[in-house]
């Protein structure tokens, strides 16, 4: 099955982009990478009048820093962060779950705002984004605002974006140097979504400490209870308190998908902790 027909737009700024989008009237769909609306339009799940490219837009396709946070361009690919491109970048939590996402040539394309805005509930940006406390920039024609990650994502696939509106950036803060961070995922192979993951950020410069669950029926979930306990002990909690702050985030989940959300935890904390394995 191929797309039905649309017009193909590719805008030379954030400004017009936003015009076209406001003059759809709803009737447009932007792209970023395709790697998520190119299937979507092929199987006719989605069935635009137009397509607004906004992969190439100077605005969007920058890494820079402002004050303590970095601002990621939401068209910068996930294949940049992965190779390193951004040297703001390089080293982070970001730059080491990059090159797991997916295969090379789909994170060759695929982009930060694109995932966020797709909002899959098994994607890594946004569990990384959430653990984080990432802030999402959002653009229209009457300005910009910013939204928290635990706010951004209202569900799968659904997310606190408008009609006319593009993502234009993600804020993270920049980690001071004693922070740690951990990151998990179980796929059932290399370059599928996760069936169970885990982000983990403690930085005790910045009063950070977040312990997030993903890959669940919606957003993400934090596990601040636990989070708060390992910043407090500097240890690995027992796996009973983790299976029971697993199960208060993420009820009703059977017992194998529990299971591997707490192995996830564990893991991910064994990182944090720099432990070398866990039982
Ligand atoms: C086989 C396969 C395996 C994958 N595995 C993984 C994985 O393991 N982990 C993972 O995280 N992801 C995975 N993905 C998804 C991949 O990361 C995509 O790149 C991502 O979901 C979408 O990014 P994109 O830039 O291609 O967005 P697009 O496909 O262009 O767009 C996706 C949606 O976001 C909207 N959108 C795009 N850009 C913007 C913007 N700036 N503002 C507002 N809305 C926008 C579009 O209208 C569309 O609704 C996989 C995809 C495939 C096909």
């Amino acid at each position: 099955m191929k797309a039905a027909s649309f017009d193909y737009q590719r805008p030379a700024t954030l400004h017009a982009a936003l015009r076209l989008l406001a003059d759809s009237a709803g009737g447009a769909k932007l792209m970023g990478g395709g790697q998520s609306l190119g299937p979507m339009l092929n199987l006719r799940l989605t069935r635009p009048k137009q397509v607004i490219d906004v992969s190439a837009l100077g605005e969007l396709r920058q890494v820079t820093q402002a004050g303590d946070a970095i601002r990621i361009g939401a068209a910068v690919t996930h294949a940049e962060i992965e190779d390193g491109v951004h040297a703001l970048l390089r080293g982070s939590v970001l730059q080491s779950v990059a090159g797991g996402i997916a295969y090379r040539a789909i994170r060759n394309r695929g982009t930060v705002g694109g995932s966020l805005a797709h909002a899959d509930p098994a994607a890594d940006w946004v569990l990384v984004a959430c653990a984080l406390a990432a802030e999402v920039e959002i653009a229209s024609q009457a300005g910009t605002r910013r939204v928290p990650m635990d706010r951004f994502m209202h569900g799968a696939y659904t997310t606190a974006l408008a009609e006319g509106e593009v993502l234009a950036a993600l804020w993270v803060p920049k980690l001071g140097p004693d922070a740690h961070w951990g990151y998990f995922k179980f796929c059932r192979k290399t370059g599928e979504f996760a069936e169970a993951s885990c982000a983990a950020v403690f930085d005790p410069a910045r009063k950070l400490a977040r312990v997030v669950i993903g890959a669940l029926d919606g957003a993400p979930q934090a596990l601040p209870a636990l989070a708060a306990q390992v910043a407090r002990s500097g240890a690995m909690p027992a796996r009973a308190a983790i299976e029971a702050a697993v199960s208060a985030s993420a009820p009703g989940k059977d017992a194998i998908d529990r299971k591997l959300l707490v192995a996830a935890v564990e893991r991910c904390l064994a990182q944090v902790l720099m432990l070398e394995s866990v039982q």
